[in-house]
C-alpha cells in the first residue's frame, strides 16, 4: 500500500491568502453598487493558479490588458508581486483607484531597496529577470539597479562602487549564497539583505528532507509559479518528481507504483486542489499522513 506523506504547511502562503481575500471583498462590495458598477481589474495574473483566477473571473475580476487601459473610476488590484513606482504613477494618472494587495514582505523589500538606492548603493537583485516581483524591484531600484540571475553573471557587476545585494523572495538560499559568496570574494564594500521568504524556505526544506526519504514526490502548483518550479527541481534532484497544476492531471496508477510518496504544494495552490488530489489517492487505497 502506498503511503503519502503530506507537508502540513502546503498550500497558500499568507501573502496569497491576503490578496485573494482582499480581491473577493472588493468584488463583493462592488456587487452592492447600484446602477453602474465599476470595473475591477488585476494587472497581471493575481496569483499563479488557474483555478483561483478562473474563480475570481467568474466573480467579476477582469484583466487590465495594458496600463493605458486603466480609466477613471476603475479599481486596479495590485497583486502580491507589487509593481514599479513608474507603473503605479501611470495607473494613478489615468484616474483609477489602486487597491494595493502587494505582499507585506515584498513591500518591505521594495522599501529597503529604495533606502539603499538613496544612500548611494548599487542595487543587485538576485533572481529571475522576467519574474514580475523582480521587475517591480528593479523599478524601485531605478538606474542603480541590476539583476543577476546566477553566479555566472557576477562578472557583470561593476567593482568600483558599494553594492547592496537582495534576493527575489522565492529563490533558493543555495542560489542566493552562491552569488553572495562570489561577490564577497571580490573584496568590494557590500551589504547583503536576506529577503528570502520564510514561508517558501520552510517548504523548500521540507521537500529537501522528504524527497530523500520517499520513492517519489508530487508537487502541486501552477506551471508559471516560480516557487512551485523550485520545489519540483529540488525534489527531482533526489528521484522521480511529478509536477501537477490541477487534480485532473494526477495519474493515480503511476503514483501508486511507489511505496512512499512525499507531497507538497507551491504558495499559490489552494486547499481545494490539495484535497482533490488526496481524495483521489485515498479512494485508490493510499494511506495519507501529515508531517
Ligand atoms: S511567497 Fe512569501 S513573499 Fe511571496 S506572497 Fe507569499 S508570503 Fe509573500
Amino acid at each position: 500500500m502506498t503511503r503519502v506523506i503530506v507537508d502540513r504547511n502546503a498550500g497558500f502562503c499568507g501573502g496569497v491568502r491576503r490578496a485573494i481575500r482582499g480581491t473577493e471583498e472588493l468584488l463583493s462590495a462592488r456587487s452592492q453598487e447600484a446602477d453602474r458598477p465599476r470595473r475591477i481589474l488585476s494587472y497581471g495574473q493575481l496569483v499563479h493558479n488557474r483555478e483561483v483566477t478562473d474563480d475570481l473571473a467568474a466573480q467579476g475580476l477582469e484583466k487590465l490588458k495594458s496600463l493605458e487601459d486603466a480609466a477613471r473610476e476603475d479599481a486596479v488590484v495590485l497583486r502580491t508581486h507589487g509593481i514599479s513606482p513608474q507603473e503605479e504613477q501611470l495607473i494613478r494618472s489615468r484616474g483609477a483607484d489602486i487597491h494595493d494587495l502587494t505582499c507585506p514582505r515584498v513591500k518591505k523589500l521594495h522599501r529597503q531597496i529604495q533606502e539603499k538606492r538613496d544612500t548611494g548603493y548599487r542595487i543587485i537583485i538576485v533572481g529571475d529577470a522576467e519574474h514580475p516581483e523582480v521587475r517591480a524591484s528593479l523599478g524601485h531600484a531605478g538606474e542603480k539597479g541590476m539583476v543577476v540571475t546566477s553566479a555566472a553573471e557576477v562578472r557583470r557587476v561593476p567593482t568600483g562602487e558599494k553594492i547592496a545585494v537582495f534576493a527575489q523572495t522565492t529563490i533558493t538560499p543555495q542560489s542566493f549564497q552562491e552569488v553572495v559568496a562570489l561577490l564577497e570574494s571580490r573584496g568590494q564594500e557590500m551589504i547583503v539583505v536576506d529577503s528570502l521568504c520564510p514561508f517558501v524556505l520552510k517548504r523548500q526544506r521540507w521537500i529537501e528532507k522528504y524527497s530523500k526519504l520517499a520513492d517519489a514526490c508530487l508537487i502541486l502548483g501552477g506551471r508559471n509559479s516560480s516557487n512551485t518550479r523550485k520545489l519540483h527541481s529540488l525534489a527531482a534532484a533526489n528521484g522521480p518528481a511529478f509536477h501537477l497544476s490541477t487534480a485532473q492531471e494526477l495519474d493515480v496508477r503511476e503514483i501508486l507504483r511507489y511505496p512512499v510518496v512525499a507531497l507538497t504544494a507551491g504558495a499559490s495552490t489552494s486547499d481545494h486542489t490539495i484535497e482533490a488530489v488526496l481524495t483521489r489517492l485515498q479512494a485508490a487505497g493510499a494511506l495519507i499522513e501529515q508531517r
